[in-house]
């Protein structure tokens, strides 16, 4: 950077915090925020947060001044997210579908109406949305996608399970992927829909997780009724729009908020202070791991950060998200198992150092496709290596389903 171009940075960012101060709260080294969700089902903090920062468009730049963003160019938005580490943005956990996926892919997919209708909304935090993609019989599978929408004149009529559905329970509106056409192959006859998740025929049944929450559910789905104009994208192009949401998903955009205990942007992040204050650093064979940890997450943070850009300066995160997605999950692995060794028998109880961490680290690697579906589509769209064997790639979707029948 240049000194001019360094001096109207800072005169900038100055800007900035002094829009901010009057809204947030700044960050300290005694700041402690939830990651994911792990442990927590507090939904008004993050609301206030995100209230608060609506109308000046803080919290997602780069969507229209009309929709709660504030027409930002990738520049800005880099410079807001710097500004932004400096205070205490909560754990946005409940919001985070709407505010890095849904969002979006209406703004890349969704018509004029759609947008009008949902943006505002998802940036102020005054509804929630949720995924409604997994099904016992399409996870890493998701082009199998069975729960069907029949259209009947101006409505479509869907019916179907699906499974694991993150924040369902809190939510007001649900991305619904949905099988319109059995007779195309797998990938072709799929569509993505909007449902509202009070509708008649929709039967949200929490499930309990190893770390005790109770974040995703089962979803049924009876004869609920979906306007035509709710529909996201044309009819068979659901798998178009079902990527742009995974390749968000996976890069993490719109990630913005909480913390793993790191004050993001401070010399030595807390969750290290929190280390040495256990006297975990004073054996060097947890001194190094903790460098070496801390320096993978680094990289990762940046490239993350860079591949978050990408998708918000309107592109898509593509294979990238996968590599970020990969190494972001290790980090958090690493750290949150670090934590509680350093707590020694202290680490079982739940109120454990590291312990809510430890026992929701499994689920990062499940979560928004698995590691090895992750490293499938580096293989294949980033190295080029050979694909797997897809036999079912051009046959009707009714002959190749997989599951019941
Ligand atoms: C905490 C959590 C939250 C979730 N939230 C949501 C949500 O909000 N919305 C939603 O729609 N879904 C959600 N999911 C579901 C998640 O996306 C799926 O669990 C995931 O895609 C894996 O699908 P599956 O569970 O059916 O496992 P399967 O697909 O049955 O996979 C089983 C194992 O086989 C491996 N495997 C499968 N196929 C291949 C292959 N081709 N090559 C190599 N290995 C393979 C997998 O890696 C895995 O280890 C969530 C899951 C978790 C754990």
């Amino acid at each position: 950077m240049t000194d001019l171009a360094s001096q109207s940075a800072a005169l900038a960012a100055d800007n900035i915090r002094a829009a901010l101060d009057g809204l947030l709260e700044r960050r300290t080294d005694q700041t402690r925020l939830t990651s994911m969700g792990a442990g927590s089902d507090d939904l008004d903090e993050g609301r206030a947060y995100l209230a608060a920062t609506v109308d000046g468009g803080w919290h997602v730049p780069t969507w229209p001044s009309t929709h709660g963003g504030r027409d930002a160019s990738v520049a800005e938005n880099q410079l807001i997210g710097s500004v932004l580490r400096e205070y205490v943005v909560p754990d946005l956990y409940p919001f985070a579908i709407g505010l890095g996926m849904v969002g979006p892919a209406l703004l890349t997919h969704g018509t004029a109406e759609q947008q009008d209708r949902w943006l505002r909304p998802i940036a102020s935090g005054a509804e929630i949305w949720c995924q409604m993609f997994s099904e016992p019989e399409a996870g890493s599978d998701l082009a199998n996608v069975a729960l069907s929408a029949a259209q009947d004149g101006e409505v479509w009529r869907l019916g179907g399970q699906k499974t694991w559905t993150s924040r369902a329970m809190w939510s007001e509106w649900a991305i619904c992927l949905a099988r319109t056409d059995p007779e195309q192959p797998k990938h072709k006859g799929l569509t993505m829909f909007v449902i509202a998740m009070d509708a008649p025929g929709v039967d949200v049944r929490p499930l309990r997780q190893m770390n005790n929450d109770a974040h995703f559910s089962e979803v049924f789905v009876d004869g609920t009724v979906v306007p035509d104009a709710w529909r996201v994208g044309d009819v068979g192009e659901g798998w178009r729009v079902a990527m742009t949401i995974l390749s968000h998903e996976r890069a993490g955009a719109g990630s913005r908020g909480g913390g793993d205990g790191a004050k993001r942007g401070a010399r030595v992040p807390t969750w290290i202070t929190d280390l040495a204050a256990l006297g975990a650093l004073d054996d060097k064979v947890r001194r190094d791991e903790a460098m070496s940890i801390y320096a993978a997450d680094m990289a990762s943070r940046w490239t993350a950060q860079r591949a978050a850009d990408e998708a918000r300066s309107g592109g898509s995160p593509g294979p990238a998200g996968s590599g970020a997605k990969l190494r972001t999950v290790s980090s958090y692995k690493r750290r949150a198992y670090l934590a509680n060794r350093a707590a020694g028998a202290a680490g079982m109880l739940e109120n454990g150092h590291g312990y809510i961490e430890t026992v929701t680290a499994p689920s990062m690697s499940i979560r928004g496709g698995t590691d090895e579906i992750q490293r499938n589509i580096l293989g294949e769209r980033v190295l080029g290596l050979p694909g797997e064997p897809r036999l079912d790639r051009d046959v009707p979707w009714r002959e190749s389903r997989k599951g019941l029948l």
